[in-house]
């Protein structure tokens, strides 16, 4: 195993109606700014319960951040973030709504001159202003954890910060069932990629962290397809055991003392920089292509996930992992996600300007060997012609 600090602060509220709950849980004299996206809060009945909630609590409101949320629409929460000398941020809503109030909340306080270092140079985040959630949609881990991505001129880039760490997160698992089929499949998917790259790495005997992945993969197999099937899909158990997976696969847990791959993340943030694809989208398109090329460099960890994960130990070594990368496909399949570029309109001659774009951000040694240079990514989109 290898060394690691391993600390998760968020408390998290888990169950229903435990939006109530965040009456108690910010300070009564705070000025909180409540921040969502397009408005599914409204229809669900979730603005309501969060409006309930702060009764008592002086608060104003920020709404339309949108998926793969921007910096110009992030920008203008700054000004109500001054005028109301806003001091507690409450996302109400999905990864992006998430993501986009932290880069509200460290921007707010930013002591540089321009925010948009915080993400094109990793500017170092001295401050950032106290930020909880309420989840409603199990996807992105970013409820309980320091990181973000942001988007600016199809530019879509992450930045890490403890400071933009929740302090809370609410998952009431019934909040998620008005989610549709899209938005349930991408899920899924994102927090199976998620465990993918902290797992599908190479073995430094990390036994507990292992497990646990595979804890996770299994029950997002087991469950995903549940939450697309009409006789379950309304089953609550099933909504709260993909959302705590969904939590638990990128909270730092699994990651604490692992080598870390995340190449399939960076390709996959250039196809939606340039083509708009739903993130999820992205990664079911690139992570077989991951599993491909990267075939030597992980093939103890594939051997290991086809028989753990697949039941697949019959035959010789190739034709295990040839079978479990198979697996893995249809399973993407269940789930209504893409698995090639063709089925997302792309094709050979779209991927010269995707590599470009990862040579731009500096993506050149990617991976958990840093060798998956452009041209191995390039090698990477090719396999998922
Ligand atoms: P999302 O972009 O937050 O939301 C997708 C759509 O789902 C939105 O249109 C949203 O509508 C709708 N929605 C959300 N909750 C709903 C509900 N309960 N009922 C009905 N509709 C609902 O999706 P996401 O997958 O959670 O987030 C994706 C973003 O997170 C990407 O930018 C991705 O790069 C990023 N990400 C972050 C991390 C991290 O660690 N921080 C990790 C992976 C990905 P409304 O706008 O109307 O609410
Ligand atoms: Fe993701």
């Amino acid at each position: 195993m290898l060394k690691f600090s391993f600390q998760n602060t968020t408390q998290i509220l888990f169950g229903e109606g435990q939006i109530a709950s965040v009456s108690k849980q910010i300070p009564s004299d705070a000025k909180v700014l409540v921040t969502y996206g397009g408005g599914s809060i409204k229809s669900n009945g979730v603005y309501d319960q969060v409006a309930a909630a702060l009764s008592k609590h002086t608060w104003f409101e920020f709404s339309g951040i949108e998926p793969n949320p921007s910096y110009e629409t992030l920008m203008k929460a700054q000004d109500i973030i001054k005028q109301n000398d806003i001091d507690f941020i409450l996302a109400v809503g999905g990864g992006s709504v998430v993501d986009g109030s932290k880069f509200i909340a460290a921007a707010a306080l930013f002591e540089g001159d321009d925010p948009w270092d915080i993400v094109s140079k990793q500017a170092r985040i001295r401050k950032a202003l106290p930020l909880a959630c309420v989840l409603t949609l199990p996807a992105t881990g970013s409820e309980s954890n320091t990181g973000a991505v942001v988007t600016r001129d199809g530019n879509k880039l992450p930045f890490h910060s403890p400071l933009v760490r929740p302090i809370f997160a609410v998952l009431d698992p019934a909040v998620t069932l008005s989610l549709s089929e899209r938005q349930i499949g991408n899920g899924v998917v994102d927090a199976f990629v998620h465990t993918m790259e902290q797992y599908l790495t190479y073995s430094v005997n990390a036994k507990v962290q292992d497990r646990f992945a595979e804890g996770l993969l299994l029950t997002l197999i087991e469950e995903g397809p549940k939450a697309l099937s009409p006789e379950t899909s309304k089953d609550l158990e099933v909504r709260g055991n993909i959302m705590w997976a969904a939590t638990m696969a990128l909270n730092g847990l699994i990651g604490a003392g692992v080598p870390q791959d995340w190449a399939t993340h960076m390709i996959g943030h250039e196809l939606t920089g340039t083509h708009g694809i739903d993130h999820a989208r992205t990664l079911s398109i690139v992570l077989p292509g991951v599993m491909k090329v990267c075939k030597e460099a992980k093939r103890g960890k594939l051997l290991q996930y086809a028989e753990r994960i697949w039941n697949v130990s019959d035959g010789d070594e190739d034709s295990r992992i040839n079978r479990a990368i198979e697996l893995t496909e249809q399973f993407f399949d269940t789930m209504q996600v893409p698995t090639r570029l063709s089925q997302v309109d792309l094709g050979a001659a779209d991927i010269d300007l995707l590599i470009e774009k990862l040579t731009q951000h500096g993506m050149l040694k990617l991976g958990e060997h840093g060798d998956v240079t452009p041209d191995v990514s390039r090698e990477i989109l090719t396999a998922a012609l």
